[in-house]
């Protein structure tokens, strides 16, 4: 099995349990597993890549977005947000081939190891090339066919059956690094039947069920109107929260939804910097969701509506949007925005035992900052580092990732992808698509 040693690196920060920051320490990979955490003196390895002045951490985990979307890019901006999918995204989308979403897939991919990702949940269609390009470039990958049923008993028929082929399709890819997720799109565009037969496919299969919930206020009027319940209440009552629930954005929640869906063990993968470009309103009332017990990861949604993939910037966001909200500058703390982005994000999507912090045992999925750099200078010592991250560290700091053991970048140089070779694709397909 080959080794790498990550040596002498100058902060490590586990996001254990004890949330522990070592100093000059090394880390022993073998295979895909972190398999030592040591001091200078550790040898003995196939590769070894150098740690002086890198601050080393877990991959951040971006538990909501749309890969392809990247497509879509700064093409429509600063609109009301169903202006914004009726006139522009939607029928661009419709426009989409395999072959635009698999190099899309690429182009996100390779933004997500450039700033410090390791692990997505992604929701979108042409699915099997998004799985094809997650393969090839290495990251950890959750993915799901998003299902759009329009209340239509047959499309409901179809809908089910593309996902069935698109489970089969990562069951045959060969990879545990690639893995499905079943994809009802929200409760406003699937029948209750489907978003059932959603959870039921989750359940008896053990994986995550992605779905959209209260992102918007419409939503929960529209709800109301129709069926005198929130959202929430909604889905509780016809049954499909469940456990294995991962639900984007939940905006617009209660107290008391709050409660249901703590109650149900529904993860939340929580998208600031969605929110308030499309002016959704309202913020996700977090501080209720860590009372309540709910495993709240940060998503940077689709790079239409962020228009990044950036989770460095989506975990300042974050912070800055709840402290701002509350009047209360304590109320998220930059370890706990970490957190988000890290081990908590990984309970979100119930990983929790593999990846999300830097322990013996788990999988080899680390990302390293370089810290010679002016805006992460001066270091004032241990009790610093994490708010350096969260408030001052960019993507540009990344220097390394490494997921399942395997380098995608070092130096900045990605190993698995031909990035110059990738933009000029882009452009050609973007050129064929936007229209207006
Ligand atoms: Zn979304």
């Amino acid at each position: 099995m080959p080794s790498t040693l990550i040596k002498n690196c100058t902060w490590l920060l586990t996001q254990n349990r004890k949330r522990d920051i070592m100093r000059d320490c090394s880390i022993m990979i073998t295979d895909d597993i972190i398999s030592a955490i040591g001091g200078r003196a550790m040898e003995g390895a196939d590769f070894e890549i150098d740690g002086t002045g890198k601050i080393v951490l877990p991959g951040l985990i971006n538990t909501h977005t749309h890969l392809s979307m990247v497509l879509l890019r700064g093409y429509a901006d600063d609109m009301r947000l169903q202006d914004w999918l009726r006139n522009k995204i939607w029928p661009n989308e419709a426009r989409l081939t395999p072959e635009a979403c698999y190099q899309g897939a690429i182009l996100g991919s390779a933004e997500m190891i450039m700033s410090g990702t390791t692990t997505f949940l992604d929701m979108y269609f042409n699915m099997e090339d998004v799985a094809r390009a997650a393969k090839e470039v290495g990251l950890r990958a959750f993915l799901s066919y998003g299902i759009i049923d329009l209340f239509d008993a047959t499309k409901a028929k179809v809908e089910q059956d593309k996902t069935r082929k698109f489970f089969e399709y990562i069951r045959d890819l060969g990879t545990s690094r690639v893995q499905f997720a079943v994809g009802p799109h929200a409760p406003y565009t699937c029948s209750p039947e489907t978003l059932v037969w959603a959870k039921e496919f989750a359940e008896k299969n053990a994986v995550i069920d992605h779905i959209h919930v209260a992102e918007t206020r419409k939503e929960q009027a529209d709800f109301q109107k129709q069926h005198g319940l929130r959202v929430v209440e909604y889905l509780d009552k016809i049954g499909a929260l469940t456990n294995r629930m991962l639900a984007a954005h939940c905006v617009w929640v209660t107290k008391s939804e709050v409660a249901t869906l703590a109650k149900a063990g529904v993860n939340v993968g929580h998208c600031p910097v969605s929110n308030m470009k499309l002016a959704s309103g309202g913020v996700a009332p977090l501080p209720e969701m860590f009372e309540a017990g709910i495993a709240v990861g940060l998503g940077t949604d689709g790079a239409a509506s962020n228009n990044s993939l950036d989770m460095f910037d989506t975990m300042k966001v974050c912070a800055l949007l709840h402290k701002a909200h509350r009047w209360d500058p304590t109320v998220l703390s930059a370890q706990k925005t970490l957190d988000l982005a890290t081990i908590e994000g990984a309970r979100a999507l119930g990983l929790q035992n593999e990846t999300g912090s830097i322990e013996v045992g788990k999988k080899a999925d680390l990302i390293m900052l370089d810290m010679r750099s002016p805006n992460l200078n001066p270091i004032h010592g241990k009790d610093t580092v994490v708010s350096d991250l969260v408030y001052s560290a960019s993507a540009a700091n990344v220097d390394t990732t490494i997921v399942d053991g395997q380098v995608l970048m070092t130096k900045r140089q990605l190993r698995t992808i031909n990035i110059e070779q990738t933009i000029q694709k882009v452009s050609r397909i973007a050129q064929g698509l936007v229209q207006t």
